[in-house]
């Protein structure tokens, strides 16, 4: 037996493959620190596991829930985008509950482009833009994310033929693997020129909440006239801890929340009830003070890195946003070579940049998902792997 000819596309997922290799290293009896996946280590705050308690015990939750969200929840997430952006939505058309934005981002692609169609993604990007518009048989157009650009797509380097045949941009700022940000006259670019060439702008904003040193980030559709274009992808996952219950939203265009709600309901039957009462509960509870304790977490762990793997010879930036710190492989190796080096004499599992594109070669990520004392534990083990490389 085989599996469709279109499995023959799908590389094994990246971080499974990176939990197989940490195991393997485990079973040797090693201990190993995973800086890998970005997965919070931290728990969801106490006020939200409330409110899942008191709805996980009623029956009426119990039952398939509204396919698109219900309506509590896309009026919860419409509140928030005009307190939090000052961005009006309409809770009825202009919001979708998404079982975490991975399954929103890869069934809108589906639901936006197929054979014949061009979808424009960044090189390094979060894999599933790319993996689903290849599934989908759509044509990838890659937009190099260079460090000489901060990590900014060069737009107007897309040809007038590429733009002809595009049905989708994506952007994801601030940036998963780079931890780079997108000032506001680029995100103003991006949704004029798409605009002009009647494409949808899709934006990543998983990490909106994770910014520091006084960054706040944007939401896509601040930028005028964004709606008419754009539709941003919001995930509890990451400034509540929440990557396990799963529970995202897609918010702004028309058109694309249509198509996705369509699509969606012929696949899956919603967010469980309790989980969207849970997640309208962490919105609604104060959640800037969540916020601000989490990101002096992240900000105090980067720091912990940054200055002892400077100390070590590595050239790292201080991100304004996001728990990753994407840097240069030591001298001579490769992505690949640098993460197995890493992970065979330090037991530090950092993921190789090549993983995010072709654009990554040549670059490693870490992600600030342990406590502070194991990040200076795992520093100290890389800078004394590096110290007694030939
Ligand atoms: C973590 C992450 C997501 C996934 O978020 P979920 O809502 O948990 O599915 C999406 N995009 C990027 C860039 C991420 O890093």
């Amino acid at each position: 037996m085989k599996p469709a000819a279109r499995m023959a596309e799908l590389p094994p997922y990246l971080f499974l493959e990176l939990d197989r290799l940490a195991d393997s290293r485990r079973q040797l009896g090693r201990d190993v620190i995973n800086l890998g996946v970005g997965d919070p280590d931290l728990a969801t705050p106490e006020y939200v596991v409330a409110a899942m308690v008191e709805a996980v015990h009623r029956a009426s939750n119990h039952r398939y829930p509204n396919y698109l969200g219900a309506k509590e929840f896309r009026e919860a997430v419409a509140r928030w985008y005009a307190k939090r952006f000052k961005v009006t939505v309409d809770a009825s058309e202009q919001v979708v509950g998404l079982i975490g934005s991975k399954e929103g981002i890869a069934h809108l692609i589906w639901a936006m482009a197929g054979p014949g169609d061009v979808v424009l993604v960044p090189d390094p990007a979060y894999p599933v833009y790319q993996t689903q518009t290849v599934l989908a048989g759509a044509e990838v157009y890659r937009m190099p994310l260079i460090a000489s650009r901060g990590f900014l797509p060069d737009l107007t380097a897309i040809p007038e033929h590429v733009w002809r045949k595009a049905k989708m941009l994506w952007l994801n700022y601030p940036n998963n693997p780079t931890g780079a940000t997108a000032p506001r006259e680029f995100l103003t670019e991006a949704v004029d020129l798409c605009r002009t060439h009647d494409v949808l702008l899709c934006h990543d904003n998983a990490y909106a909440e994770m910014t520091f040193d006084g960054y706040r980030a944007p939401s896509i559709l601040e930028i005028p006239n964004a709606l008419d274009v754009a539709v941003e992808f919001y995930s509890w996952s990451k400034p509540f801890n929440m990557t396990g219950w799963r529970v995202a939203a897609a918010v702004g265009n028309t058109v694309a929340v249509k198509a996705l709600g369509l699509l969606k309901s012929h696949l899956d039957s919603g967010v469980f009830t309790a989980v969207q009462e849970a997640a309208i509960a962490a919105l609604a509870g104060g959640p800037e003070a969540v916020f601000e304790q989490m990101n002096g977490v992240y900000a105090r762990r980067r720091n912990v890195v940054v200055s002892g793997l400077r100390k070590a010879g590595l050239d790292l930036p201080t991100p304004k946003a996001t728990f990753y710190l994407w840097f240069r492989v030591p001298e001579g190796m490769t992505s690949a070579e640098a993460s197995k080096f890493f992970l065979e004499s330090a037991d530090t599992v950092v993921t190789p940049g090549s993983a995010y594109g072709q654009q990554g070669e040549g670059w490693l990520r870490i992600a600030l998902t342990e406590s502070e004392e194991r990040l200076a534990q795992a520093v100290e083990r890389m800078a004394t792997a590096l110290d007694a490389r030939p």
